[in-house]
């Protein structure tokens, strides 16, 4: 389904963003597998997904850092031609309750969640036709108590997502975010036994959702069977947002 395709997905040595690596690669496309602190990982991302038979490589980068990221799709393009899709997947949390939050704890967050994803449409959106994929969050759409910084910078992924659909459409490239829901990674592996049952009782299904989950809507996004989808919110979160 993705032959000849050249895949870029932030953030993909763990969780959601491993998951939507090695979906897209086994869909055929040459999977670029960023990180920024996770080295290895990375690279048994890369790993798992060529001894599939799939094709990978690894590349390390700050999505919060504007001139980084011109580098990592300047080197992207250059070394394949064309990047067909950018998977915005890389994301932090840094919860607590608004009268506590720290100045940093929001700089942080919205730095590499909205900014990470303003940086790598920046500098790709000179292409001719793709798919761009952001990860947003039911927090986005919702809110959520003590994710002011989180559910802000997943509400401005929306915004971004629109935006640039508007924008691109005309280069024939469509811009789409996934919204999930609770979904079992590192991420949210810190919250209590508690919080995970109380958030089960919000969630249709009764359960997390998987990182394949979320991976299976990526690999539609990124398809050709999408062609006619852009500025949409897919919602992948067992039903929180009805
Ligand atoms: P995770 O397991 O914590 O993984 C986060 C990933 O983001 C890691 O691969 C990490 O790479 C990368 N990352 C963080 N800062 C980065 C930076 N500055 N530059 C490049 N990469 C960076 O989280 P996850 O659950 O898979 O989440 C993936 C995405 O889904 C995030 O955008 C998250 O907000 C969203 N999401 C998750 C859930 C959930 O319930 N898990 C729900 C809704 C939305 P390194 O380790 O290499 O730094």
């Amino acid at each position: 389904m993705l032959e000849n395709k050249v895949a870029l997905v932030t953030g993909a040595g763990r969780g959601i963003g491993r998951a939507i690596a090695i979906a897209l690669a086994k869909e055929g496309a040459e999977v670029i597998v960023n990180y920024n602190g996770s080295e290895e990982r990375a690279k048994e991302v890369k790993q798992t997904i060529e001894e599939n038979g799939g094709k990978a490589s690894v590349y390390k980068c700050n999505v919060s850092d504007f001139e980084a990221c011109e580098t990592m799709i300047k080197d992207v393009v250059k070394e394949y031609g064309h990047l067909d899709i950018l998977v915005n997947n890389a994301g932090i949390t840094r919860d607590g309750l608004i009268m506590k939050m720290k100045e940093e704890d929001f700089d942080a967050v919205l730095n590499v969640n909205l900014k990470g994803t303003f940086n790598t449409i920046r500098h790709s959106a000179r292409q001719r036709s793709g798919k761009i994929i952001n990860i947003s969050s039911v927090s986005g759409i919702l809110g959520n108590a003590g994710q002011a910084n989180y559910a802000a910078s997943k509400a401005g992924v929306i915004g971004l997502t629109k935006t640039m659909a508007r924008e691109l459409g005309s280069r024939g490239i469509t811009v789409n975010a996934i919204a999930p829901g609770f979904v079992d990674t590192e991420m949210t592996e810190v919250l209590s036994e508690e919080l995970k049952e109380s958030a089960c009782k919000q969630i249709i299904l009764g359960r997390f959702g998987k990182p394949e989950d979320i991976a299976n809507a990526a690999v539609f996004l990124a398809s050709d069977k999408a062609d006619y989808i852009t500025g949409q919110v897919i919602s992948v979160d067992g039903g929180m947002n009805v």
